[in-house]
């Protein structure tokens, strides 16, 4: 074993610190402490911290979720957030927010982040990609410039970032596809997949999921989860919904699907969703979610309360002096009326979306909070009766 002059133990530590910061030797692990039928509820361990689950993902799409302070997404009961690679590899660049200590620091989150791949950004926003077996070559939306992203690129990226939870890069298949096409393209994010998992370095509590490819098919589907399996992974996702499929055909993609997984790893729906598509997803046996919808919707004026929503610019709340929802404890709802945030929309005050994003993650993670209880208490089934019979 090398002798470290003490002189240089005092440099390199800094360096360390700067380089792999809030390091933890905490294992990477999920246990689940009860279940209700195909519904669980557990814990995720992390480098940053546990995850809560049944969990909801605030989005944090080019490293801050909109209109949001950190510590105000996490007095929301939010324990993770994600951050996209796609955008994050093209501004700052993954390799100047390493620089600048990762990207916990980089935005002052020091709770687990989640980041997607970019696959889905790559298929969705960018323009002339072209898809090989190596990877994707595809231009910025934002000014043109060429990009490779290869399966290695995608984890290597995520590395530099920090991320908790790495994805790995995989073709989002278009929604809808052939039955060859389908097939074609959930093998090659298989290969991929294997590609990503071989590039992937290990470290205690940093974690790499895989993701479940194969269209409406089922088939293509249990193949997929089959092949995922083989190759081992963290946790497995599942992709390619909530692409305009419905919720019919999404809830029986997920019945089919989540019994092919392994019992004992979380289970992550990508992209989704409405509150109620949430509910029905944990019934059948999912455990992580994310989406835009709770920040989205705050920008454009939509509040969700028990059994729906309201406008918040609807002439109807010009003069009340009620809060959003009356049972929310949330801050928006704590100090201002509808009145008052329908009046900062008119007047197009930035004031008027952070308060309806506040109230709306808040939303989610009162949902899922009273989801993780229900479950934990053996009451599930109730809630999920009770909160269909009020969205109905
Ligand atoms: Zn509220």
């Amino acid at each position: 074993m090398p002798i470290i002059p003490h002189k240089a133990i005092f440099l390199i530590k800094p360096i360390l610190g700067t380089i792999l910061p809030n390091m933890s030797t905490s294992k990477f692990n999920f246990s689940i402490h009860a279940t209700e039928n195909l519904a669980r509820t557990g814990l995720i361990t992390t480098a940053h911290g546990e995850i809560r689950t049944p969990a909801f993902m605030p989005v944090g799409t080019v490293g801050t979720v909109k209109g949001m302070l950190p510590e105000n997404v996490r007095s929301t009961g939010a324990d993770i957030i994600l951050g996209n690679t796609y955008h994050l590899m093209l501004r700052p660049s993954a390799e100047i927010v390493a620089k600048l200590g990762g990207l916990h620091k980089f935005m002052n989150w020091n709770r687990p982040i989640l980041t997607d791949s970019g696959g889905f950004q790559v298929m969705s926003l960018s323009k002339l990609r072209k898809i090989t077996e190596e990877g994707v070559v595809f231009q910025s939306h934002i000014d043109g410039s060429s990009h490779n992203l290869t399966p290695e690129r995608a984890i290597e990226i995520q590395h530099l970032l920090g991320s908790d939870i790495t994805m790995v890069l995989d073709e989002c298949t278009p929604y809808p596809a052939s039955y060859e096409d389908a097939a074609k393209s959930m093998r090659l994010s298989m290969r991929w997949a294997k590609r990503c998992q071989d590039a992937f370095v290990k470290r205690d509590g940093y974690g790499l999921f895989g993701i479940v490819q194969g269209s409406e098919y089922k088939d293509l589907r249990i193949e997929s989860a089959h092949a995922l399996q083989e190759i081992g992974f963290d946790g497995y996702a599942i992709g390619g919904l909530a692409v305009g499929e419905g919720q019919e055909l999404m809830f029986n993609v997920l019945d089919y699907t989540t019994p092919e997984l392994p019992a004992d790893k979380p289970r992550y729906l990508m992209g989704v969703g409405k509150p109620d598509d949430i509910v029905g997803a944990v019934a059948r046996g999912v455990d992580m979610f994310d989406c835009v919808i709770p920040t989205r919707s705050g920008r454009f004026g939509r509040a969700y309360i028990d059994g729906g929503g309201i406008n918040i610019k609807n002439a109807c709340h010009i003069e009340d002096n009620s809060p959003i929802d009356a049972k929310c404890s949330c801050y928006t709802c704590a100090n201002y009326s509808r009145a008052y945030i329908n009046h900062l929309f008119k007047a197009e005050e930035m004031l008027g979306p952070i308060l309806l994003s506040w109230h709306n993650i808040h939303y989610y993670q009162n949902l899922m909070s009273n989801i993780r209880n229900a479950i934990a208490e053996g009451r599930f089934a109730d809630f999920i009766n009770k909160f269909f019979s009020e969205s109905s």
